[in-house]
């Protein structure tokens, strides 16, 4: 005898009009020894189960997913990870990848929330890391809640080498592009549906910033930066009050919390691509549940 699903579930997933699910046996999933139930499409005889609509869908390492998440997020490198749980360093690597699609649709309904209720204080700064070598220097642009210290979003950018680097970085790898400008377009871009019209923006006095505040309506204010204190990081400044407190303690906590970003590491990124993705799954781990 067939039984119809509960109400809630959906209707078949696989064909355009939606046929009726009728119960149809049930699988075994190894990874976390649990039953689970199929359902069989009466009309085009395909069968599915709540895992088929899942992002997890086909994985065979579902049962590490929490713990990769939490590790990656708490400054342990993905060859450690692999050593710990004895996983290939190619799953961590995957993993990386798979969670940062899971992190960016969660933050996705987060930034729902921000559309009901408003921001309007944000400050915003830049930081400096590389990829593969220090000839090779990445910035990541990052907007923070002032009141909360949540994530708002951040992007990452490409840019020359400075100083004493920046001639051996020609040498041996051609002139390198500067996106810093892109990268800031896009962020603020992003940020105007969350912000109220009138909010206020406070960064460092970067001469470059004032240029995209400028004509948005936004106020924006500049503060002098001051030296950092020894236990920051080299975000967390020593002064008694640090109107830049949110942004610096956020930096402070990428520097302590994402292996990749501390000062002194020779855990380095190898590509921009894969430091977005682990930024993600940070933005998305300090969101909601370190703030
Ligand atoms: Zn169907």
């Amino acid at each position: 005898m067939s039984t119809k699903p509960p109400s809630n579930d959906p209707p078949c997933p696989r064909c355009p009009n939606g046929g009726d699910l009728v119960r149809h046996g049930r699988f075994y999933r190894k990874s976390q020894k649990k039953w689970i139930r199929r359902w069989r499409c009466n009309l085009c005889l395909k069968t599915v189960s709540r895992a088929t609509s899942e992002l997890e869908f086909g994985q065979k390492k579902r049962q590490f997913n929490q713990s990769i998440y939490f590790l990656l997020c708490s400054g342990v490198s993905q060859r450690r990870l692999s050593l710990g749980l004895n996983l290939h360093r190619k799953t961590i690597a995957r993993k990386l990848k798979f969670l940062a699609i899971k992190c960016r649709f969660r933050q996705n309904r987060f930034w729902l929330k921000y559309l009901e209720a408003p921001i309007e204080r944000v400050q915003f700064d830049e930081m400096e890391t590389s990829e593969h070598t220090k000839l090779k220097p990445l910035s990541i642009a990052l907007a923070v809640c002032e009141k909360s210290r949540k994530i708002l979003n951040f992007q990452v950018a490409s840019m020359p080498a400075k100083g004493h680097l920046a001639k051996l970085s020609r040498k041996k790898y051609g002139p390198r592009p500067d996106d810093r400008a892109e990268a800031l377009n896009r962020l603020f871009e992003s940020m105007s549906p969350i912000l109220t019209e009138n909010a206020h923006l406070r960064s460092d006095q970067n001469p470059r910033y004032p240029v995209w505040t400028r004509g948005t309506g936004w106020q924006h204010s500049t503060i002098k930066g001051s030296r950092g204190a020894v236990t920051g990081q080299g975000e967390l400044k020593k002064v008694v009050f640090d109107p830049l407190f949110s942004l610096n303690h956020t930096c402070a906590m990428i520097r302590a919390n994402v292996n990749r970003m501390f000062r002194k590491t020779w855990c380095t990124t190898k590509k921009a691509e894969a430091l977005t993705d682990h930024l993600w799954l940070y933005m998305d781990f300090h969101n909601r549940i370190l703030t």
